[in-house]
């Protein structure tokens, strides 16, 4: 039987609902959440990123600052900014568009930026709160992958989870996500040896690594729950997964699709992110 696919465009509109209503309860009450979303450079594929999260605020009723910099924009004039906007009590999250240009430190920058405001959990502190179980941000694309895996009903507490990568922004918080869910995880990374014999015990697959098709059925346990992070584009234009699709989806219980997967939960967890901060502000 086909995967069910799991629909994570409808799932993240129905989330950016939610939270237009939540937005205006706080309009109500004289509050508009603020994200500050920084761009250093003139990085084609980061301005379009920037575009859509920007597009995505003004629709759900957060004011979106935005903070254009050029790509010689020295880190010492980057770090006052940051300071700028963590001293902004109009601002409740700061964006940092990764990667920096060469030559600034992306660490130290992001080391900057106030905990409270850290909507993208990439400051060592939410990181560490993570690991802790303490309250912190949790980065987007594991906190929507999580939300993805949660709406297939299946549970969590016992499974064995397998995440292929291991960065920073996805593939270790998600490892960490599905412990803290009870899940026996295994962590696989380029050095791994015999990664279809990790992938192939997994109940739940997380697919982090940025090969398109790397992930073939045959890799794939019957009835898995196969969540795809990866965005890779074709030379003729397309954007896939790191899965494999065509062998993938009759092996699969259920699975989500590139495009229309991962990706619109990422932008709607950041308006969560951003809409909490302010609500704790308000
Ligand atoms: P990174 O390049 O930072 O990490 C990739 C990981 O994959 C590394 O840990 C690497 O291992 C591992 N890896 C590389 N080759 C192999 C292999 N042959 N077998 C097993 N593991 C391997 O990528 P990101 O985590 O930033 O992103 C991963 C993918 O997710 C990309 O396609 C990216 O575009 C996409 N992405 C999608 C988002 C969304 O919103 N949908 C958000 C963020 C990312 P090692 O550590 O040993 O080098």
């Amino acid at each position: 039987m086909a995967a069910t696919l799991i629909d994570g465009k409808a799932i993240a509109r129905e989330i950016r609902e939610g939270l237009k209503a939540r937005c205006a309860a706080l309009a109500a009450r004289g509050v508009t959440p603020g994200l500050a979303v920084v761009l250093v450079g003139e990085d084609a594929a980061s301005q379009i990123y920037v575009r859509n999260k920007e597009r995505a605020c003004k629709a759900t009723g957060i004011r979106s600052v935005a903070v254009r910099l050029p790509a010689d924009t020295t880190q010492e004039a980057l770090e006052d900014k940051i300071r700028a906007l963590n001293d902004d009590a109009t601002v409740d999250g700061i964006l940092v568009q990764l990667p920096l240009p060469a030559g600034l430190d992306e660490r130290r920058v992001l080391a900057l930026i106030r905990p409270e405001k850290d909507v993208d959990g990439f400051h060592v502190q939410s990181m560490g709160a993570l690991v802790t179980g303490a309250a912190g941000f949790l980065s987007c694309t594991p906190k929507g992958c999580l939300e993805l895996i949660r709406r297939t009903g299946v549970p969590l507490a016992g499974k064995e989870a397998v995440v292929v990568g291991r960065s920073n922004i996805v593939g270790k918080p998600m490892a960490l996500l599905l412990l803290r869910e009870n899940a026996t995880v295994t962590v696989c990374h380029s050095r791994t040896a015999d990664l279809a014999a990790h992938t192939r015990r997994a109940d739940i697959l997380v697919a982090a690594v940025g090969r398109p098709g790397m992930i073939t059925g045959d890799m794939i346990k019957p009835g898995a729950v196969v969540i795809d992070v990866g965005i890779n584009r074709l030379e003729d234009g397309r954007v896939v997964g790191d899965v494999d699709f065509a062998s993938a989806e009759p092996v699969a219980g259920f699975l989500t699709p590139v495009p229309g997967g991962v990706g619109p939960m990422t932008i709607a967890m950041l308006l969560e992110n951003t809409l909490e901060s302010a609500e704790k502000r308000a």
